[in-house]
């Protein structure tokens, strides 16, 4: 499976990861068209944690942006979050990515910058992320 997100999003999310204290965390936005995920849009959420190492999106806002993307016929087809350090899952992403396994996991690394995308199928698999 491929990840295309468009190069401007990703520098985005780059410059917002070394802003904030807190993890930064958000929805991504799009479609997938066969093996391809296309990343349509990001759209930030509060991390209700409010923790540099740890995060939790709002449920609320969970819900406010699931029933927007039905209308748009687009789907939540992932998260994005950053690390304080390197772009790879933690134990505790691996528990969360195993209760969605259908979704794409974008990490941004605060302190390198590196994003990496991973799927949860059985145990967790890398995905190419290709800028576009
Ligand atoms: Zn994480």
């Amino acid at each position: 499976m491929i990840l295309e997100v468009k190069r401007n999003h990703l520098e985005k999310i780059r410059a917002e990861a070394l802003k904030t204290r807190a993890e930064l965390c958000g929805f991504i936005i799009g479609r997938i068209e066969g093996n391809k995920a296309l990343a349509v849009e990001f759209r930030r959420a509060r991390n209700v944690l409010n923790s540099a190492i740890r995060f939790q999106i709002d449920p609320q806002e969970f819900l406010r942006v699931l029933g927007e993307v039905e209308n748009r016929t687009m789907d939540i087809i992932g998260f994005y979050h950053s690390h304080p350090s390197l772009a790879s899952p933690s134990a505790e992403d691996e528990k969360f990515m195993s209760l969605w396994p259908d979704k794409i996991w974008l990490i941004v690394s605060s302190i390198n910058g590196d994003a990496r995308a991973f799927v949860y199928k059985g145990r967790i698999e890398e995905i190419r992320l290709k800028e576009i």
